[in-house]
């Protein structure tokens, strides 16, 4: 599937926000967004307009979307899929995104950021409840085990990413296990579980039109 592959740090100053796309670059003062707090492009310093609600709409659902390391079509294909499921759709959809297994190794702490959980899933470095798994978008379910290759513990990568777990807050629906380089799926992951700043009404809005 693709994806994109320009520079990140520009997706941080369209949506205005820390996306944190760059693993540890984020957390020094190096971060573009803290260097440079407008759009990028020729008109980036002029001033801003009161967004539409449509550009409210659009921008939030870009900012989700970048934010996973998705394009439009996967990330639409999720809205679907969210909105045929029982509950909230809103609700659904960040659920749908939080279960991807390239998500789950980010929140396990053995990746930085989704662009680096996404390559260490593609390069088979996890196992999900024994087998090995490289498809990022693989939906994880409560009981599975995700645990990286005994081979892999090495891994600069995952050793770095490890080595700052406790850097953002651990999630509550996987018991990770900094040790045995495990992370075990307790629970679905709930809204709480996702981050405050996104309005995912917005993004449900947009799509039923
Ligand atoms: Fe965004 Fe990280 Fe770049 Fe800062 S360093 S602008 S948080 S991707």
């Amino acid at each position: 599937m693709a994806r994109y592959i320009g520079p990140v740090c520009r997706l941080c100053r369209r949506e205005d926000a820390k996306l944190f796309l760059k693993g540890d670059r984020c957390y020094t003062d190096k971060c573009g967004y803290e260097r440079r707090q407008y759009p990028p492009g020729q008109h980036g310093q002029a001033r801003r307009r009161r967004p539409s609600d449509y550009g409210q709409q659009l921008r939030e659902k870009q900012k989700v979307k970048r934010m996973y390391g998705l394009i439009e079509k996967q990330f639409r294909g999720y809205y679907y899929k969210a909105a045929r499921m029982k509950g909230v759709t809103g609700e659904n959809l960040l659920q749908l995104l939080e279960r991807r297994l390239d998500n789950t190794a980010l929140r396990s702490g053995f990746a930085s950021s989704h662009a680096e959980a996404r390559q260490l899933v593609r390069h088979g470095h996890f196992l999900v409840n024994g087998k090995k798994v490289n498809i990022p978008s693989y939906q994880v379910r409560p009981g599975d085990v995700i645990e990286v290759r005994e081979k892999s513990r090495k891994v600069q990568k995952i050793t770095d990413a490890l080595g700052n777990l406790d850097r953002s807050p651990l999630p509550a629906w996987i018991e990770i296990d900094r040790d045995k380089c495990t992370g075990k799926i307790t629970a679905l992951p709930t809204r709480a579980d996702s981050s405050a700043d996104i309005d995912e009404q917005l993004i449900v809005e947009l799509y039923s039109k």
